[in-house]
């Protein structure tokens, strides 16, 4: 059966994704172009050119090669993947193998993507990789928009002068950076959440895998968040929309929103959403 995908409107951001701890976490922001893992690749999100791949994790790696092959069989562009500088061999050594199964090699771009240094994925837009503290080596992503304002000096001024400005060589306007999203794959709670452009995007995408009382020690053993790590961290966030993904089958979502009723300042609960929160459709009249 295809993986059931929710599509979220979160502030302006459409969100569409599936998120199940141990098996399968894609969430997409096709507006944007952006892909976070692959999952077991859906194909509501071949289309996004970009793919930021937090960790070698199956349930968020294992449809990266059928993204590329996917890609090729619909005629697009092979698409672009960004991953943490150790996955990059063992990678390309996944779509060598395929080839030798399939008889024919598949092309992927495959970028190794480094903590701090921006990726231009269009002419107002970058991603800036952040390291996560899971247990094994993680990424996060950041998507942040670039926008350019003219120097208040220069208010009032005409085209023309403001185009002989320019070839004097002065710069006439400054950078302001907007960042829209952060997803942070599956990470413990880490310094990362204090980076500005973490902290302060538009949406937040959070892990929390662990909800019961008894799990805080798996919580602990396996680098994830237990729900009762958020009231912690609360203070710390500005987002004014925070998804939090990565539940367990165990975790039903009336349960889970119940605990967040009761952890979190109503202020708070109402930055909170759970992306498997499928919004109910409207009853027929
Ligand atoms: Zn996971
Ligand atoms: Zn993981």
């Amino acid at each position: 059966m295809p993986t059931p995908l929710i599509e979220k409107r979160v502030s302006e951001i459409l969100l569409l994704g599936y998120s199940m701890a141990g098996e399968e976490t894609v969430i997409a922001a096709p507006e944007l172009n952006v892909c976070f893992d692959i999952g077991k690749a859906p194909a509501e999100v071949l289309s996004c050119d970009h793919l930021c791949l937090s960790h070698g994790h199956p349930d968020h790696a294992a449809g990266l090669h059928y993204y590329f092959t996917q890609r090729y069989f619909l005629d697009n562009t092979p698409g672009t993947c960004y991953l943490p500088e150790h996955l990059l061999e063992p990678a390309q050594d996944l779509m060598q193998v395929w080839a030798r199964i399939e008889g024919r090699y598949t092309q992927a771009n495959l970028v190794v993507a480094r903590p701090g240094e921006d990726i231009p994925i269009r002419k107002d837009l970058l991603l800036r990789p952040f390291q996560v503290n899971h247990g094994v080596p993680a990424l996060g992503f950041a998507v942040v928009e670039v926008r350019h304002k003219l120097r208040p000096e220069y208010n009032g001024l005409t085209g023309p002068q403001l185009v002989e400005l320019k070839k004097q060589g002065q710069s006439i306007d400054y950078q302001i950076e907007i960042p829209l999203i952060a997803y942070c794959g599956d990470t413990a709670v880490g310094d990362f959440l204090d980076l500005d452009h973490v902290r302060n995007a538009k949406v937040l995408l959070l892990e929390c895998t662990f909800f019961d009382d008894e799990h805080v020690s798996r919580a602990r053993a396996g680098k994830h968040i237990h729900i009762h790590d958020l009231p912690k961290i609360m203070p710390r966030l500005r987002n004014p929309h925070i998804v939090l993904f990565h539940q367990t089958r165990r975790t039903f979502i009336v349960h889970a929103k119940q605990q967040l009723a009761e952890l979190l300042s109503p202020t708070d609960r109402e930055r909170v959403v759970l992306l498997m929160d499928r919004p109910r459709k409207p009853r027929p009249e």
